[in-house]
């Protein structure tokens, strides 16, 4: 992930993948709030800047990164993060009884 005026940062979060559709879904006020209870800590002066998702990191190399099996440079991280292709919103309804309008 990319945030404007902090710059590179890897998230340890896990979405829901959908096989079908292929597709990584993740709720955006779910991650947001755990990006303010991050940043709350390290840097609050950025909370709410602009930031954008780049991509997926191979799991395997993941857990490498936290135990800290090898020192990477950002360069080398890169080298394990998966683009996405794009980028879609999704919004829900929730099951109900809806009058047609
Ligand atoms: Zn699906």
């Amino acid at each position: 992930m990319f945030i404007k005026d902090h710059g590179f940062i890897i998230l340890g979060i896990t979405c829901i993948y959908c096989a079908k559709c292929k597709l990584i879904i993740t709720n955006q006020s779910e991650l947001e709030s755990y990006l303010v209870s991050l940043f709350e800590k390290i840097n609050p002066n950025i909370i709410g800047n602009e930031y954008f998702v780049v991509g997926t990191m191979d799991l395997k190399e993941w857990k490498k990164r936290i135990n800290n099996d090898e020192k990477r440079s950002l360069e080398q991280e890169v080298e394990f993060i998966s683009d996405f292709k794009g980028l879609l919103e999704l919004n829900y309804q929730p099951a109900g009884w809806y009058r047609n309008v």
